[in-house]
């Protein structure tokens, strides 16, 4: 930040700024994440200098070397981690991950099931305003209303009338375990590709509290920013026999010259991942997740689905005379990030919304526990039911947040 100050300080006093705001706010935003200092400091490196297009041993390039190394480090752990046959590593971003998987295995006008937007499902999965949704026929499938897990014999009705090229699974909404092996099942009958975005539970499969995709899935598609804990970014895993298939939709196919700063950062990512106290954190998400729900349904809370198996869990508002876009809002002004989310048929739409998403990764990574979660419980409900003062509720996080310091010496 140092060297910042002196060349920009305008950015450099923003920058200071969100860092202020980090340190100063509960993070419970499901899909953010603080990365270790190893993970930043590889972002920032010389890596950034160097053009890179193809892969290790076949570059449109000079010079790559040393880039070659990482890269392929990169992927031997990734594949290690997840126990997979093939890794690519250079997907920008997730939505990068899944629109090269698509260009790999479908053509356009193809049918394929996604989950829907409204009940979890990413962007990515068919929405209409997204590429997925305007390049190919997504057939939507969703939660049952009344439990609010995701009905397997409905996903196989659907696909049985549809007969669908491929079935994506996999969420940014929702808050339990998702059974791979029967999805796999329903794809076989159907004879159709399964890919499953893993994004946000990548951390709790990589330390083994959530069932891995990999051995069912002809693809998986990651971020490595959110439970993962990397940089911002995303992997792609897949069978040996799709590999060159997935490598050349990346790259010539959707991307240029891959991050070689960023695949630097992902290799120390992975690398963490694969340690015991990166499965200790896991388990503490989980934790964390648990207490926090149990404490918002003793204080009356709904939950979707009653509960959570992963590392978040989505508040249902309806009850209240509240919406989630207020919500999100007023938790903020008490320095609480949370984001608005619909529910499951969620009669307000995206933009206002009945729910907020509420996730246990960042706090976790921060130290807070069990105790710190209920205390953040009592304050969230006492948000929603509008019985609260700013000036206590804020006090109130300051005092929560005293005892865990976030990148001390920045
Ligand atoms: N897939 C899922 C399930 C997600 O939740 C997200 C991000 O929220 C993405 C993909 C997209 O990732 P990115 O924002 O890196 O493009």
């Amino acid at each position: 930040l140092k060297t910042i100050e002196m060349v920009d300080p305008e950015i450099a006093v923003s920058i200071r700024r969100e860092l202020g705001r980090q340190r100063n706010t509960i993070e419970l935003i499901a899909s953010e994440n603080f990365v270790s200092p190893a993970v930043m400091a590889a972002m920032g490196t010389v890596l950034t200098n160097k053009y890179a297009e193809g892969y290790p041993g076949e570059r449109y390039y000079g010079g790559c070397q040393f880039v070659d190394e990482v890269e392929e480090i990169a992927r031997e752990r990734l594949k290690k981690l997840f126990n997979a046959e093939y890794a690519n590593v250079q997907p920008h971003s997730g939505a990068q991950a899944n629109i090269a998987v698509y260009f790999a295995l479908l053509s356009p006008g193809d049918t394929v099931l996604g989950m829907n937007l409204s009940h979890g499902g990413h962007l990515t999965h068919g929405s209409p305003v997204n590429i997925s949704g305007k390049y190919f026929n997504f057939i939507p499938y969703g939660v049952d209303p009344t439990t609010g897990r995701i009905n397997y014999d409905e996903v196989e009705k659907i696909a049985k009338e549809t007969m669908p090229k491929m079935i994506v699974a996999g969420a940014s909404a929702y808050p339990r375990e998702i059974d791979f092996k029967r999805l796999r099942e329903i794809a076989d009958s159907v004879n159709a590709y399964l890919m499953v975005d893993m994004a946000h539970i990548a951390g709790l499969v990589a330390a083994g509290y959530h069932m891995n995709p990999v051995p069912y899935a002809d693809v998986v598609t990651t971020t490595t920013h959110k439970t993962l804990r990397g940089p911002r970014g995303g992997a792609i895993l897949c069978k040996e026999r799709i590999g060159k298939a997935i490598d050349k939709a990346v790259f010539p196919g959707t991307q240029g010259g891959p991050l070689m700063h960023i695949i630097a950062a992902k290799a120390v990512c992975f690398k963490e991942a694969m340690s015991d106290d990166f499965k200790d954190y896991q388990k503490r998400i989980v934790q964390n997740a648990k207490a926090l729900a149990g404490g918002l349904l003793n204080r009356g809370i709904d939950l979707v689905s009653g509960g959570t198996d992963n590392h978040m869990m989505l508040a249902d508002l309806r009850k209240y005379d509240v919406n989630g876009k207020d919500v999100e809002k007023k938790l903020e002004e008490i320095n609480i990030t949370v984001n608005k989310n619909t529910v499951p048929n969620d009669p307000k739409g995206p933009n206002v919304t009945s729910g907020i998403r509420i996730g246990t990764p960042a706090v976790t990574t921060r130290g807070l526990g069990v105790k710190e979660m209920d205390e953040i419980a009592d304050i969230i409900s006492s948000v929603i039911k509008n019985n609260y003062s700013v000036d206590d509720a804020k006090y109130r996080v300051s005092k929560i947040l005293e005892g865990f310091p976030l990148y001390e010496g920045e």
